[in-house]
């Protein structure tokens, strides 16, 4: 069997907090009980809130909780080229396409369309799916736009992809309970994907020739990841992954969703809120056995 290999693959747009603390460390401990690797992918496609400081700060609060990861850190801002070439690709086989309506647009469009009762699909993260530029604009008024070209995002044309797979989409979810039990690894139950609850994802702005959605697949893939831990909160995600895996030709990685640490109030943490962030515990005098503790995490007793 060739050996599993994980990642954690934070964002440095804010400090890390105690549900980035688990996420790494379920990660790290699982390279470390299944003899894998651990790599630490830096995402860092918004280049504007991704800043170097932030970055380094990560890293560090990374290795004041105990990890170690292999160098060098693998950046997304180092391969714009391989996710512009998978874009082409997607708008080659007429499957991704430039799409002009603002966000303002799409949002008076939708208050018109529910005041008469009706309700807009909107997608698991509760934003409105695209209802098309043709909806909205006259086409003029696209025509102007196309030749303008100032502001679009790239969109998947959901039905055009879905029309391209062969097979049924599904993913393997690893058994959920945690804290970890070794003899929990290999269990796990095929989930049914349906993408088409997301409808048009953006794959790419004009400014940024990425998604979170395209680039964590092909980085999946050119890192060679076999199995993918991550939050709760990504887990519908991982239906619009499987579609991008399909008609890009990449491997499957297995998925294992965790639990999210809330606040009091049974909210997500959030990079924003600095009270949980691990640098002000660790101001605050916590050493990293008590945040591993905090978490629900085993103690590892190399700490
Ligand atoms: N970069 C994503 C985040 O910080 C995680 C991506 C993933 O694990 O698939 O939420």
């Amino acid at each position: 069997m060739s050996v599993p290999v994980f990642r954690f693959a934070p964002s440095p747009n804010g400090r890390l907090h105690l549900g980035h603390a688990l996420s790494a460390w379920l990660n790290y401990d699982a390279a470390l009980k299944r003899a894998g690797r651990f790599l630490v992918r830096i995402e860092d496609i918004d280049q504007i809130r991704c800043t170097p400081g932030k970055q380094r700060d990560m890293l560090e609060d990374l290795h004041w909780l105990g990890l170690d990861w292999e160098k060098p850190v693998y950046r997304q801002s180092d391969h714009f080229a391989l996710y512009a070439a998978a874009l082409q690709t997607l708008e080659d086989k007429g499957l991704a396409y430039r799409a002009y309506l603002t966000r303002s647009e799409i949002k008076a469009f939708v208050t018109s369309y529910e005041a008469s009762g009706k309700v807009w699909s909107r997608d698991p993260d509760g934003a409105p799916l695209y209802p098309g530029d043709e909806a909205i604009l006259s086409r003029t008024q696209l025509a102007e736009r196309r030749e303008k070209n100032t502001q679009f995002a790239v969109r998947l044309n959901m039905q055009a992809a879905l029309n391209e797979v062969k097979q049924s989409l599904s993913w393997w979810e690893g058994a959920s309970q945690w804290p970890e039990k070794q003899q929990r690894w290999m269990k796990g139950t095929r989930i049914a994907a349906d993408p088409s609850i997301w409808g048009d994802v953006i794959l790419a702005r004009k400014d940024t020739p990425t998604s979170y959605h395209l680039s964590v697949v092909l980085d999946d893939a050119r890192q060679n990841i076999t199995d993918v831990i991550r939050g709760q909160d990504l887990y519908q995600a991982t239906a619009i992954h499987r579609l991008l895996q399909d008609l890009l030709g990449l491997p499957e990685p297995r998925y294992r969703h965790h639990r999210l640490i809330l606040d009091g109030n049974g909210a997500k943490l959030s990079k924003s809120t600095s009270a949980t962030s691990l640098q002000a515990l660790r101001a605050a005098g916590w050493n990293a056995s008590r945040v591993l503790k905090e978490v629900g995490m085993f103690q590892s007793p190399s700490l």
